[in-house]
């Protein structure tokens, strides 16, 4: 696809026809760019307008949540006040799981590329998440020290995050979560690997679509905003890197990325003399 000004957009395409001769088919799709422009800004725009009055509202219910030394009608309110809190965080993280795609979405440039410490980055994330859920999952990390991405260190922050949630939302308390980072001659591979629910083959294909869900009381009931797959996949995009899924129900899912050559870069092996 290839923008010509700001409002026309030709898509190309090059295929073999006959001995030796070629077909170039050329579609003008500047219509469908402009409304997936609008869709894409409306998204972008609907969530800024959210965030402000729901900040409101959660500030007043914070405030409003009685102590268990609260009196009288205040105290009969306790729950009620607790489920428009969980409802209103709730929110919250759609918000932003919305504004985060949106702007994937919208800047697809490979413009800005850093060197991303991804061992450094991983062990950290590993250990935020054995933090926040201590006696839940285990997490073990197997992460090669010398090998590094061309990328940007935000959105592999996200894609890995969101995996590794998943690993923990969607396999039981007492689980172990897997995570490995190696390379080969193919390039550099990230891997998530759970021994949860596990997922039918028939939705595996589905699952990156934007509010897929395989059981959505499930994935509410957990937190989930139906985004994180979708957030994972235009990512992973912007990292010329492909999404592999492999599942068995009630055994575990592993969820790989693997990241073409070119982006991989390791530390030179040390030279010992003598
Ligand atoms: P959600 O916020 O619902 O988790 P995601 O986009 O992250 O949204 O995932 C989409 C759906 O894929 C989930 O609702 C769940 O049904 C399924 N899924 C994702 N990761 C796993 C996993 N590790 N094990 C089982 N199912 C999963």
């Amino acid at each position: 696809i290839s923008p010509i000004n700001e409002h026309v957009t030709l898509a190309m395409r090059i295929i073999p026809y006959g001995e030796g001769q070629r077909l170039l088919i050329v579609r003008d799709v500047s219509e469908h760019r402009r409304l997936e422009v609008m869709r894409r800004d409306f998204v972008s725009n609907a969530s800024h307008e959210l965030r402000t009055p729901l900040t409101v509202l959660r500030g007043y219910l914070d405030m409003m949540e009685p102590d268990t030394r609260g009196k009288g009608a205040l105290l009969e309110w306790k729950a009620p006040i607790g489920e428009m809190r969980a409802q209103a965080t709730r929110m919250e993280s759609l918000i932003t799981d919305l504004l985060k795609l949106a702007r994937l979405e919208s800047d697809s440039s490979v413009a800005r590329q850093e060197l991303i410490d991804v061992p450094h980055l991983l062990h950290r994330i590993a250990e935020d998440t054995r933090r926040l859920s201590p006696d839940r999952h285990t997490v073990e990390a197997a992460i090669e020290a010398d090998i590094k991405l061309l990328g940007r260190d935000s959105e592999f922050h996200s894609l890995c995050q969101n995996l590794l949630q998943n690993a923990i939302q969607y396999s039981p308390d007492g689980g172990a979560v897997r995570l490995r980072w190696w390379g080969d001659e193919d390039g550099a591979h990230l891997s998530v690997a759970d021994s949860g629910l596990g997922i039918d083959e028939a939705d595996i294909p589905r699952l990156t679509e934007r509010f897929y869900r395989v059981d959505v009381a499930r994935s509410r009931s957990r937190g989930g905003t139906g985004l994180g797959l979708a957030i994972v996949k235009h990512a992973l995009e912007h990292h010329e890197a492909r999404l592999e899924i492999i599942s068995q129900p009630g055994i575990g899912s592993t969820f790989i990325c693997h990241f073409p050559a070119h982006r991989v870069q390791r530390a030179q092996p040390m030279v010992v003399n003598g």
